[in-house]
């Protein structure tokens, strides 16, 4: 019956998954092992990587966006620094965006993964990455998984950071948003379930907060209170959580515009 319903779901048309988080929270490897998953479970995956800079991949792409743009030819050709670089990569992307279109659209699978660049502010806080994700998605359904490092949320403050960002990587993409405890496998079970209540009520988040003034309760209230999904616990290396992984985006995409 569950096989049955999941097919369903899928053959209603191409989901695209943006992955996102911060630099090293493990989007290039939860690409790969999320592909591995979605693959064992009879279901077409694509990949596209958007990162103009990453050096080693341990997937095979099905666009590689370094095939238009590398920033490493970008910092030789202009003599930019790095971070320039990487900025006039981005932005380059957009000069191809017919090729780059043309090709994508050439794709076809249940699920497109799409791997952000390393540096989420790059692809987040430019319009330049607003408009790529428009362009890749077009008119099909697309959410966004966001990455949270295990070893940086276990700390509260770093937590409620974490969760600022990913709200305004939601109001900027203007995508639904799951939000993704990654790396487990770091932290002690009590750890991890320490996290999860606090994602569950304000309250416990706020008592591990200790004095704390008006603002920071109003903002841990609507933070908690808005979560657009479960904060799903799951460890990319290990491949742990993947079934609840799947179940909540299959949720969020029933679910449609009330997770926006
Ligand atoms: P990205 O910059 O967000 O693409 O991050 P990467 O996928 O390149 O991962 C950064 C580092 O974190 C690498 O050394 C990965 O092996 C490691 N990593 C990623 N996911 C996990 C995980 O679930 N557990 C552990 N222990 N390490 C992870
Ligand atoms: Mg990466």
């Amino acid at each position: 019956m569950e096989k049955f319903l999941r097919l369903k779901v899928e053959l209603n048309g191409m989901y695209f998954i943006f992955i996102l988080g911060t630099a090293g929270s493990g989007k290039t490897t939860l690409t790969k092992t999320f592909q591995e998953y979605l693959l064992d479970n009879e279901m077409d995956t694509a990949i596209i990587n958007l990162d103009p800079a990453v050096e080693h991949l341990p997937y095979t792409p099905d666009f590689d966006v370094r095939e238009y743009v590398d920033a490493y030819e970008v910092m030789e050709t202009y003599n930019l620094g790095p971070n320039s670089a990487l900025i006039a990569s981005i932005d380059l992307i957009l000069t191809k965006a017919s090729e780059i279109k043309s090709e994508i659209d050439q794709i076809e699978a249940n699920y497109v993964l799409i791997d952000t660049p390393g540096q989420i502010e790059l692809f987040a806080y430019r319009e330049t990455g607003r408009l790529i994700a428009e362009l890749i998605k077009g008119n099909n359904k697309a959410l966004g998984l966001f990455l949270l490092d295990s070893y940086l949320a276990k700390e509260a403050r770093s937590f409620i950071s974490l969760l600022l960002l990913s709200s305004s990587i939601r109001f900027r993409l203007d995508l639904p948003i799951v939000n993704v405890l990654n790396k487990i496998d770091l932290l002690r079970d009590d750890e991890v379930d320490k996290i999860l209540r606090w994602s569950e009520n304000a309250e416990n988040l706020i008592d591990e907060l200790g004095k704390i003034d008006e603002y920071s309760i109003d903002l841990v209230h609507l933070l908690i209170e808005n979560l657009s999904s479960n904060l799903i616990p799951i460890s990319s290396t290990d491949g742990k959580g993947f079934d609840e992984l799947y179940a909540e985006i299959q949720r969020v995409i029933a679910g449609g515009e009330d997770y926006l």
